[in-house]
């Protein structure tokens, strides 16, 4: 990530890790201006996620030999960056639930 960038007010904004953004941990570059940069990648991914929250994903299972299989939508794989060979920590709440952990 570049170290600096102009400003609209033509200073130059320094690069920030950790700000904050709708709770989330964030990189961007704040000026001495007071005006921040979010790092817009990050923020797309933050404002997707969000999106995905809001609602329900009705999944069929598949079998492979004996096992169950449950797809994970593309959507919801790339906004949480998983991919084939990714760890998930799997717990049985109850008979009617089931928790997914990604693994970071
Ligand atoms: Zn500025």
């Amino acid at each position: 990530m570049k170290k600096e960038m102009r400003c609209a007010c033509g200073k130059t904004a320094e690069y920030v890790e950790h700000m904050k953004f709708n709770n989330n941990d964030l990189d961007g570059w704040r000026c001495s201006c007071g005006e921040v940069y979010y790092n817009p990648q990050k923020v797309e991914r933050i404002l997707l996620l969000n999106k995905l929250k809001k609602q329900s994903f009705r999944l069929r299972l598949s079998q492979v030999r004996s096992n169950l299989i449950l797809r994970i939508p593309k959507e919801v794989s790339d906004v949480l960056d998983l991919h084939k060979g990714c760890e998930v920590e799997f717990i049985l709440k109850d008979r009617d639930k089931i928790v997914i952990h990604p693994i970071t």
